[in-house]
Protein backbone atom coordinates (compact mmCIF):
# COMPACT_ATOMS: atom_id res chain seq x y z
CA UNK A 1 0.00 0.00 0.00
CA UNK A 2 1.85 3.14 -1.01
CA UNK A 3 0.16 5.19 1.47
CA UNK A 4 1.91 3.07 4.23
CA UNK A 5 5.17 2.94 2.53
CA UNK A 6 4.99 6.41 2.31
CA UNK A 7 4.24 7.00 5.81
CA UNK A 8 6.49 4.93 7.27
CA UNK A 9 9.45 6.11 5.23
CA UNK A 10 8.66 9.39 6.77
CA UNK A 11 7.88 8.17 10.31
CA UNK A 12 11.61 6.19 10.26
CA UNK A 13 13.00 9.87 8.93
CA UNK A 14 11.19 11.73 11.78
CA UNK A 15 8.53 13.84 9.43
CA UNK A 16 5.47 14.74 9.66
CA UNK A 17 2.84 13.27 6.92
CA UNK A 18 0.41 15.63 5.12
CA UNK A 19 -2.85 15.85 6.77
CA UNK A 20 -4.68 14.11 3.91
CA UNK A 21 -2.19 11.07 4.94
CA UNK A 22 -3.00 11.52 8.40
CA UNK A 23 -6.92 11.94 7.10
CA UNK A 24 -6.52 8.81 5.04
CA UNK A 25 -5.11 6.59 8.02
CA UNK A 26 -8.50 6.90 9.73
CA UNK A 27 -10.30 6.36 6.51
CA UNK A 28 -8.65 2.65 6.14
CA UNK A 29 -10.68 -0.55 6.51
CA UNK A 30 -10.99 -3.52 8.54
CA UNK A 31 -8.89 -5.18 5.74
CA UNK A 32 -6.24 -3.18 6.21
CA UNK A 33 -5.80 -2.59 9.94
CA UNK A 34 -3.12 -5.19 10.64
CA UNK A 35 -0.56 -3.66 7.75
CA UNK A 36 -1.60 -0.24 9.02
CA UNK A 37 -0.53 -1.33 12.44
CA UNK A 38 2.79 -2.97 10.78
CA UNK A 39 3.64 0.28 9.54
CA UNK A 40 3.11 2.24 12.31
CA UNK A 41 4.78 -0.20 14.86
CA UNK A 42 7.97 0.51 12.43
CA UNK A 43 8.09 3.87 13.77
CA UNK A 44 7.43 3.48 17.05
CA UNK A 45 10.44 0.85 17.51
CA UNK A 46 12.75 3.24 15.26
CA UNK A 47 12.29 6.12 18.35
CA UNK A 48 11.42 3.78 20.89
CA UNK A 49 12.41 0.61 20.41
CA UNK A 50 10.20 -2.15 22.53
CA UNK A 51 10.32 -0.10 25.65
CA UNK A 52 6.75 0.90 27.75
CA UNK A 53 6.60 3.99 30.01
CA UNK A 54 4.61 3.25 32.60
CA UNK A 55 2.51 6.72 34.10
CA UNK A 56 0.38 6.09 37.43
CA UNK A 57 -2.51 8.87 38.05
CA UNK A 58 -2.52 10.14 41.54
CA UNK A 59 -6.35 12.02 42.30
CA UNK A 60 -5.66 15.07 44.36
CA UNK A 61 -8.66 16.06 44.78
CA UNK A 62 -11.73 14.52 42.98
CA UNK A 63 -15.39 15.78 41.53
CA UNK A 64 -16.78 18.88 42.77
CA UNK A 65 -15.51 21.01 39.81
CA UNK A 66 -17.13 24.12 38.59
CA UNK A 67 -16.25 23.68 34.68
CA UNK A 68 -18.59 22.07 32.65
CA UNK A 69 -16.54 19.90 30.00
CA UNK A 70 -19.06 17.59 29.09
CA UNK A 71 -17.23 14.43 28.80
CA UNK A 72 -15.91 14.50 32.60
CA UNK A 73 -17.39 12.51 35.73
CA UNK A 74 -15.92 15.51 38.22
CA UNK A 75 -17.61 18.29 35.90
CA UNK A 76 -20.87 20.42 37.02
CA UNK A 77 -23.50 19.07 37.62
CA UNK A 78 -22.44 15.32 37.00
CA UNK A 79 -24.81 12.41 38.50
CA UNK A 80 -21.74 9.93 38.41
CA UNK A 81 -21.46 8.19 41.38
CA UNK A 82 -17.59 8.79 41.69
CA UNK A 83 -15.39 9.38 44.97
CA UNK A 84 -15.47 13.37 45.87
CA UNK A 85 -13.10 14.53 48.22
CA UNK A 86 -11.25 17.45 48.83
CA UNK A 87 -6.77 17.76 48.97
CA UNK A 88 -5.17 14.58 49.50
CA UNK A 89 -2.62 14.89 52.13
CA UNK A 90 0.62 15.05 51.25
CA UNK A 91 1.38 11.90 52.63
CA UNK A 92 -1.32 10.00 51.65
CA UNK A 93 -0.44 11.11 48.60
CA UNK A 94 2.99 10.17 48.28
CA UNK A 95 1.69 6.68 49.77
CA UNK A 96 -0.32 6.14 46.71
CA UNK A 97 2.30 7.63 44.49
CA UNK A 98 4.75 4.57 46.52
CA UNK A 99 2.50 1.96 45.14
CA UNK A 100 2.61 2.82 41.56
CA UNK A 101 6.37 3.37 41.58
CA UNK A 102 6.43 -0.06 43.69
CA UNK A 103 4.36 -1.61 40.40
CA UNK A 104 6.69 -0.22 37.96
CA UNK A 105 5.31 3.18 37.27
CA UNK A 106 8.50 5.48 36.26
CA UNK A 107 6.10 8.83 36.26
CA UNK A 108 3.45 9.81 39.01
CA UNK A 109 0.91 12.69 37.74
CA UNK A 110 -0.48 14.34 40.05
CA UNK A 111 -4.08 15.36 39.32
CA UNK A 112 -6.96 17.97 40.85
CA UNK A 113 -10.10 18.52 40.03
CA UNK A 114 -10.74 22.39 39.05
CA UNK A 115 -10.48 25.14 36.71
CA UNK A 116 -7.23 25.90 38.23
CA UNK A 117 -4.72 26.52 41.31
CA UNK A 118 -4.67 28.74 43.93
CA UNK A 119 -1.23 29.70 45.00
CA UNK A 120 -2.29 28.11 48.17
CA UNK A 121 -3.17 24.99 46.07
CA UNK A 122 0.03 25.68 44.25
CA UNK A 123 2.04 25.53 48.22
CA UNK A 124 0.15 21.95 48.71
CA UNK A 125 1.44 20.89 45.69
CA UNK A 126 4.75 21.36 46.55
CA UNK A 127 4.52 19.97 49.81
CA UNK A 128 3.27 16.47 48.00
CA UNK A 129 5.87 16.83 45.08
CA UNK A 130 8.31 17.03 48.50
CA UNK A 131 6.91 14.14 50.14
CA UNK A 132 6.89 12.12 47.32
CA UNK A 133 10.60 12.62 46.00
CA UNK A 134 11.78 11.95 49.60
CA UNK A 135 10.60 8.35 48.92
CA UNK A 136 11.92 8.10 45.85
CA UNK A 137 14.21 11.01 44.24
CA UNK A 138 14.17 9.44 40.86
CA UNK A 139 10.87 9.51 40.17
CA UNK A 140 9.29 11.56 37.04
CA UNK A 141 6.43 13.88 38.55
CA UNK A 142 3.73 15.62 36.14
CA UNK A 143 0.93 17.92 37.47
CA UNK A 144 -2.27 18.55 36.01
CA UNK A 145 -3.94 21.31 38.04
CA UNK A 146 -6.00 22.62 35.09
CA UNK A 147 -5.48 26.55 33.88
CA UNK A 148 -2.71 28.13 35.14
CA UNK A 149 -2.15 31.78 35.63
CA UNK A 150 1.17 33.83 35.61
CA UNK A 151 4.57 32.41 37.24
CA UNK A 152 2.28 29.08 38.93
CA UNK A 153 4.57 26.78 36.18
CA UNK A 154 7.90 28.65 37.34
CA UNK A 155 6.62 27.65 41.06
CA UNK A 156 6.18 24.27 40.01
CA UNK A 157 9.42 23.69 38.17
CA UNK A 158 11.35 25.28 40.98
CA UNK A 159 10.11 22.71 43.46
CA UNK A 160 10.54 19.85 41.12
CA UNK A 161 8.09 19.27 39.05
CA UNK A 162 9.15 18.00 35.52
CA UNK A 163 6.25 17.85 33.19
CA UNK A 164 3.11 20.00 33.15
CA UNK A 165 -0.46 18.17 31.68
CA UNK A 166 -3.37 19.71 30.03
CA UNK A 167 -5.17 18.24 27.38
CA UNK A 168 -6.44 20.07 24.04
CA UNK A 169 -8.37 17.43 23.93
CA UNK A 170 -10.20 18.55 20.66
CA UNK A 171 -10.02 20.61 17.71
CA UNK A 172 -10.16 24.46 18.25
CA UNK A 173 -14.16 24.48 15.76
CA UNK A 174 -15.11 22.19 18.10
CA UNK A 175 -14.31 22.79 21.54
CA UNK A 176 -17.29 25.05 22.32
CA UNK A 177 -19.50 21.99 21.87
CA UNK A 178 -17.69 19.86 24.57
CA UNK A 179 -17.14 23.06 27.39
CA UNK A 180 -18.63 26.57 28.01
CA UNK A 181 -16.32 27.81 30.71
CA UNK A 182 -13.11 27.74 29.32
CA UNK A 183 -11.93 28.38 25.55
CA UNK A 184 -9.45 26.38 23.50
CA UNK A 185 -7.15 29.37 23.55
CA UNK A 186 -7.02 29.46 27.48
CA UNK A 187 -5.89 25.70 27.21
CA UNK A 188 -3.39 26.22 24.61
CA UNK A 189 -1.82 29.42 26.77
CA UNK A 190 -1.74 27.29 29.68
CA UNK A 191 0.18 24.71 27.36
CA UNK A 192 2.81 27.69 26.60
CA UNK A 193 2.87 28.69 29.61
CA UNK A 194 4.27 25.27 31.36
CA UNK A 195 6.73 25.21 27.91
CA UNK A 196 7.92 28.68 28.65
CA UNK A 197 8.77 27.44 32.46
CA UNK A 198 10.88 24.83 30.95
CA UNK A 199 8.39 21.96 32.33
CA UNK A 200 7.86 18.98 29.92
CA UNK A 201 4.77 19.44 28.03
CA UNK A 202 2.03 16.78 27.86
CA UNK A 203 -1.07 17.25 26.04
CA UNK A 204 -3.22 14.98 24.47
CA UNK A 205 -6.70 14.28 23.42
CA UNK A 206 -9.69 12.43 23.69
CA UNK A 207 -11.67 10.65 20.97
CA UNK A 208 -15.51 9.25 21.12
CA UNK A 209 -17.03 12.37 21.80
CA UNK A 210 -18.51 12.41 17.89
CA UNK A 211 -15.75 14.58 16.44
CA UNK A 212 -15.29 13.84 12.54
CA UNK A 213 -12.05 12.80 11.30
CA UNK A 214 -11.19 16.26 10.84
CA UNK A 215 -11.42 16.86 14.10
CA UNK A 216 -9.18 14.18 15.12
CA UNK A 217 -6.60 15.16 12.76
CA UNK A 218 -6.80 19.09 13.71
CA UNK A 219 -5.63 18.55 17.30
CA UNK A 220 -3.46 16.18 16.48
CA UNK A 221 -1.29 18.34 14.34
CA UNK A 222 -1.62 21.63 16.77
CA UNK A 223 -0.23 18.94 19.11
CA UNK A 224 2.57 18.49 17.25
CA UNK A 225 2.66 22.31 16.66
CA UNK A 226 2.85 23.24 20.29
CA UNK A 227 5.97 20.58 20.98
CA UNK A 228 3.95 18.57 22.89
CA UNK A 229 6.71 16.03 24.59
CA UNK A 230 4.06 13.54 25.26
CA UNK A 231 0.68 12.86 23.99
CA UNK A 232 -1.74 11.37 25.50
CA UNK A 233 -4.71 9.55 23.41
CA UNK A 234 -7.73 9.33 26.12
CA UNK A 235 -11.06 7.34 24.83
CA UNK A 236 -13.84 8.83 25.99
CA UNK A 237 -15.48 6.61 29.03
CA UNK A 238 -18.79 7.67 29.07
CA UNK A 239 -19.76 7.87 32.32
CA UNK A 240 -23.59 7.78 33.31
CA UNK A 241 -24.65 10.36 34.55
CA UNK A 242 -22.75 13.00 32.10
CA UNK A 243 -23.65 14.53 28.78
CA UNK A 244 -22.22 12.14 27.01
CA UNK A 245 -23.13 8.87 28.57
CA UNK A 246 -24.57 7.72 25.37
CA UNK A 247 -21.55 8.28 23.17
CA UNK A 248 -20.51 4.47 22.75
CA UNK A 249 -19.33 4.91 19.00
CA UNK A 250 -15.61 3.39 19.03
CA UNK A 251 -14.76 0.37 18.12
CA UNK A 252 -11.50 -1.43 19.14
CA UNK A 253 -10.70 -1.45 15.16
CA UNK A 254 -11.51 2.86 15.15
CA UNK A 255 -8.97 3.09 18.49
CA UNK A 256 -6.09 1.51 16.88
CA UNK A 257 -6.18 3.52 13.23
CA UNK A 258 -6.64 7.05 15.56
CA UNK A 259 -3.85 5.42 17.49
CA UNK A 260 -2.09 4.86 14.44
CA UNK A 261 -2.57 8.32 13.08
CA UNK A 262 -1.49 9.73 16.27
CA UNK A 263 2.14 7.94 15.93
CA UNK A 264 2.78 9.10 12.26
CA UNK A 265 1.99 12.67 13.02
CA UNK A 266 4.30 12.36 15.88
CA UNK A 267 6.40 9.78 15.32
CA UNK A 268 8.95 10.47 18.17
CA UNK A 269 6.95 11.93 20.66
CA UNK A 270 5.58 9.63 23.77
CA UNK A 271 2.54 8.39 22.82
CA UNK A 272 0.31 7.16 25.24
CA UNK A 273 -2.80 5.20 25.48
CA UNK A 274 -4.77 6.92 28.08
CA UNK A 275 -7.72 6.78 29.68
CA UNK A 276 -10.97 4.41 28.23
CA UNK A 277 -7.74 1.62 27.10
CA UNK A 278 -9.39 -1.13 28.83
CA UNK A 279 -13.19 0.11 27.98
CA UNK A 280 -12.66 0.55 24.15
CA UNK A 281 -9.68 -1.79 23.09
CA UNK A 282 -10.42 -4.56 25.22
CA UNK A 283 -8.71 -7.62 24.46
CA UNK A 284 -6.86 -5.60 21.11
CA UNK A 285 -5.09 -3.50 24.10
CA UNK A 286 -1.85 -5.35 23.05
CA UNK A 287 -2.01 -4.16 19.45
CA UNK A 288 -1.92 -0.62 21.16
CA UNK A 289 1.46 -1.19 22.19
CA UNK A 290 3.07 -1.69 18.39
CA UNK A 291 1.84 2.06 18.61
CA UNK A 292 2.13 3.30 22.04
CA UNK A 293 5.51 3.69 23.60
CA UNK A 294 3.25 4.66 27.07
CA UNK A 295 0.57 3.80 29.49
CA UNK A 296 -0.98 4.59 32.74
CA UNK A 297 -0.53 1.46 34.97
CA UNK A 298 -3.56 0.64 37.19
CA UNK A 299 -6.24 2.84 37.73
CA UNK A 300 -7.48 6.55 36.48
CA UNK A 301 -9.09 9.03 38.14
CA UNK A 302 -12.55 7.99 38.57
CA UNK A 303 -12.46 4.52 37.09
CA UNK A 304 -10.89 1.20 37.10
CA UNK A 305 -8.42 0.24 35.34
CA UNK A 306 -7.56 -3.79 34.94
CA UNK A 307 -5.45 -4.99 37.39
CA UNK A 308 -2.00 -3.71 37.50
CA UNK A 309 -0.54 -7.27 37.34
CA UNK A 310 -2.45 -7.52 34.58
CA UNK A 311 -0.97 -4.45 32.61
CA UNK A 312 2.48 -5.59 32.93
CA UNK A 313 1.80 -9.38 32.02
CA UNK A 314 0.46 -7.99 28.82
CA UNK A 315 3.47 -6.00 28.13
CA UNK A 316 5.71 -8.86 28.63
CA UNK A 317 3.49 -11.36 26.62
CA UNK A 318 3.37 -8.97 23.92
CA UNK A 319 7.28 -8.96 23.55
CA UNK A 320 7.98 -5.47 25.15
CA UNK A 321 9.20 -4.26 28.37
CA UNK A 322 8.60 -1.71 30.90
CA UNK A 323 10.88 1.28 30.79
CA UNK A 324 13.44 1.70 33.46
CA UNK A 325 13.97 4.64 35.66
CA UNK A 326 17.29 5.07 33.74
CA UNK A 327 16.30 5.13 30.60
CA UNK A 328 15.50 8.36 28.51
CA UNK A 329 11.87 8.19 27.01
CA UNK A 330 12.59 10.44 24.00
CA UNK A 331 15.34 10.28 21.56
CA UNK A 332 18.40 12.08 22.03
CA UNK A 333 17.29 15.18 19.60
CA UNK A 334 13.65 15.39 20.91
CA UNK A 335 15.15 15.59 24.22
CA UNK A 336 17.66 18.06 23.79
CA UNK A 337 14.92 20.36 22.57
CA UNK A 338 13.31 20.06 25.65
CA UNK A 339 16.94 20.77 27.25
CA UNK A 340 17.05 23.48 25.19
CA UNK A 341 13.49 25.10 26.36
CA UNK A 342 14.34 24.62 29.71
CA UNK A 343 17.02 26.45 29.54
CA UNK A 344 16.35 29.46 27.66
CA UNK A 345 13.44 29.36 30.48
CA UNK A 346 16.04 29.47 33.53
CA UNK A 347 17.98 32.24 31.66
CA UNK A 348 15.04 34.42 31.14
CA UNK A 349 14.51 34.16 27.56
CA UNK A 350 11.07 34.66 26.35
CA UNK A 351 9.47 31.36 26.00
CA UNK A 352 9.56 29.74 22.37
CA UNK A 353 6.75 28.82 20.49
CA UNK A 354 5.93 25.52 21.93
CA UNK A 355 4.17 23.95 24.90
CA UNK A 356 1.90 21.26 25.51
CA UNK A 357 -1.36 21.04 26.87
CA UNK A 358 -2.78 19.56 29.97
CA UNK A 359 -5.92 18.18 31.43
CA UNK A 360 -7.81 16.78 33.84
CA UNK A 361 -10.24 14.55 32.04
CA UNK A 362 -11.76 12.40 28.78
CA UNK A 363 -13.83 14.11 26.68
CA UNK A 364 -16.70 13.85 24.55
CA UNK A 365 -18.52 15.48 21.50
CA UNK A 366 -20.88 16.30 18.34
CA UNK A 367 -20.98 14.65 15.08
CA UNK A 368 -19.69 16.55 12.27
CA UNK A 369 -20.11 15.38 8.28
CA UNK A 370 -17.15 13.09 7.09
CA UNK A 371 -14.85 14.72 5.06
CA UNK A 372 -14.90 12.43 2.36
CA UNK A 373 -16.68 8.78 0.53
CA UNK A 374 -13.59 6.69 2.33
CA UNK A 375 -13.65 8.54 5.56
CA UNK A 376 -17.71 8.13 5.48
CA UNK A 377 -17.54 4.39 4.40
CA UNK A 378 -14.84 4.33 7.55
CA UNK A 379 -16.84 6.06 9.60
CA UNK A 380 -20.31 3.49 8.40
CA UNK A 381 -18.13 0.69 9.34
CA UNK A 382 -17.61 1.76 12.49
CA UNK A 383 -20.83 2.70 13.46
CA UNK A 384 -22.08 -0.61 12.43
CA UNK A 385 -19.89 -2.36 14.93
CA UNK A 386 -20.92 -0.65 17.76
CA UNK A 387 -24.41 0.17 16.31
CA UNK A 388 -26.87 0.87 19.50
CA UNK A 389 -24.88 -0.76 21.86
CA UNK A 390 -24.38 0.48 24.87
CA UNK A 391 -21.26 -1.20 27.00
CA UNK A 392 -21.89 0.91 30.47
CA UNK A 393 -20.93 -2.42 31.62
CA UNK A 394 -17.17 -1.94 31.12
CA UNK A 395 -17.05 1.55 33.30
CA UNK A 396 -16.46 0.91 36.64
CA UNK A 397 -16.35 3.76 39.19
CA UNK A 398 -13.27 3.49 40.98
CA UNK A 399 -13.55 2.99 44.63
CA UNK A 400 -10.31 2.04 45.75
CA UNK A 401 -6.80 3.48 46.30
CA UNK A 402 -6.63 7.43 46.60
CA UNK A 403 -9.09 9.21 48.93
CA UNK A 404 -10.49 5.90 50.37
CA UNK A 405 -9.26 2.97 52.79
CA UNK A 406 -8.41 0.50 50.20
CA UNK A 407 -4.80 -0.22 48.71
CA UNK A 408 -4.20 0.91 45.37
CA UNK A 409 -4.20 -0.81 42.23
CA UNK A 410 -0.98 -0.78 40.82
S1 LIG B 1 -11.88 18.09 32.82
FE1 LIG B 1 -10.97 19.19 34.57
S2 LIG B 1 -11.80 21.30 34.35
FE2 LIG B 1 -13.08 19.98 33.08
S3 LIG B 1 -14.81 19.39 34.46
FE3 LIG B 1 -13.24 17.77 34.60
S4 LIG B 1 -12.00 18.31 36.40
FE4 LIG B 1 -13.14 20.15 35.78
Amino acid sequence: MDLLDTLTAKGLRGEVPTREEALAVLATTDDELLDVVAAAGKVRRRWFGRRVKLNYLVNLKSGLCPEDCNYCSQRLGSKAEILKYTWLKPDQAAEAARAGVAGGAKRVCLVASGRGPTDRDIDRVTDTMAAIQEADPEVEICVCLGLLSDNQAERLKAAGADAYNHNLNTSEKTYGDITTTHTYADRVDTVKKAHGAGLSACSGLIAGMGESDEDLVDVVFALRELGSDSVPVNFLIPFEGTPLAKEWNLTPQRCLRILAMVRFVNPDTEVRIAGGREVHLRSMQPLGLHLANSIFLGDYLTSEGQAGQTDLDMIKDAGFEVEGAGEATLPRHRADVAAASSAASACGTAASACGSGGGCGPCGGHAHAPASEDTAASAAEDADASDGELRSDLVKVRLRGAGTELAPNA
